[in-house]
């Protein structure tokens, strides 16, 4: 005898690696509009603001919210440059800032930059299909995708964690991955900066 239940009231869920789409969940999405403030090339975001192309996809799990409870949630980075800068994602810390999370590679091949708020110290590692990335609490993180397909990954954190996006958004990141000769590699912002500037002179 066999007992159908519906799947989520057994907390089961089917996914899409491929597209990161979760069953009969809408997901949100981020254009270049949204996000343009994040990239160091002014004037190659005007430019591509044309198109306004799709830069992430998130689609979040937030269905338990009692003392233990976890949130998960799949993204899909599209790949692509905006300049020399590769696609990536707002960034955010924890509300609760002890709270850690960690990122699963399904697909792609991308980076997290870490960056510790206590102590400032920045971290590039890499996140690719196949491969895990611990990220602890107090830590400000951001997905890039340095590859030519889309990257998807699932991030598995308490319920209690919350999203700060000001606190980020107001400094972005120290470091950006830039491409340079066909390859990324990890700047300085400033240091960016000043050969965009060295450049566009
Ligand atoms: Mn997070």
């Amino acid at each position: 005898m066999t007992h159908l239940v519906e799947p989520t009231r057994q907390g089961v869920l089917h996914y899409e690696p491929t597209t990161a789409a979760i069953e009969r969940r809408a997901p949100a999405e981020r254009r270049l509009r949204d996000v343009q403030a994040i990239f160091a090339d002014r004037l190659a975001c005007q430019s591509l603001l044309t198109t306004n192309p799709l830069i992430y996809r998130v689609t979040q799990v937030e269905d338990h919210n009692g003392e233990g409870d976890i949130h998960y949630g799949i993204g899909m980075l599209m790949p692509g440059k905006v300049g020399r800068e590769y696609f990536m994602t707002k960034g955010h810390i924890h509300a609760w800032r002890p709270a850690a999370e960690v990122y699963i590679g399904l697909r792609g091949r991308g980076m997290m930059l870490l960056e510790d708020e206590r102590t400032g110290e920045c971290l590039a590692v890499e996140l690719t299909a196949n491969s895990t990335v611990y990220v602890p609490g107090y830590t400000a993180h951001r997905t890039v995708n340095v590859g030519d397909e889309p990257l998807v990954y699932w991030g598995v954190l308490s319920s209690a964690a919350g999203h700060d996006y000001g606190a980020v958004a107001e400094r972005n990141f120290r470091l950006v991955v830039v491409e340079k000769d066909g390859q990324p590699v990890v700047m300085e912002r400033v240091d960016f900066l000043a050969e965009l500037q060295g450049a566009q002179a």
